[in-house]
């Protein structure tokens, strides 16, 4: 199962939302607890971050 989704990381330096793709990969139990793999796009957060350079 693959999925995607987009949160929003606050950027400290000027206080706007910048969008992070979220990319699930794998979904698995381990016992009662559900193990998500997270990948997180964090090309736009770098870009972002470097404006404040
Ligand atoms: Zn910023």
């Amino acid at each position: 199962m693959a999925a995607t989704c987009v949160v929003y990381e606050q950027c400290p330096e000027c206080g706007i939302d910048v969008p992070i793709d979220v990319r699930f990969t794998t979904t698995e139990r381990d016992g009662d607890a559900l193990v998500v793999g997270m990948e997180p796009d964090l090309t736009d957060v770098m870009a972002h971050a470097w404006t404040h350079e």
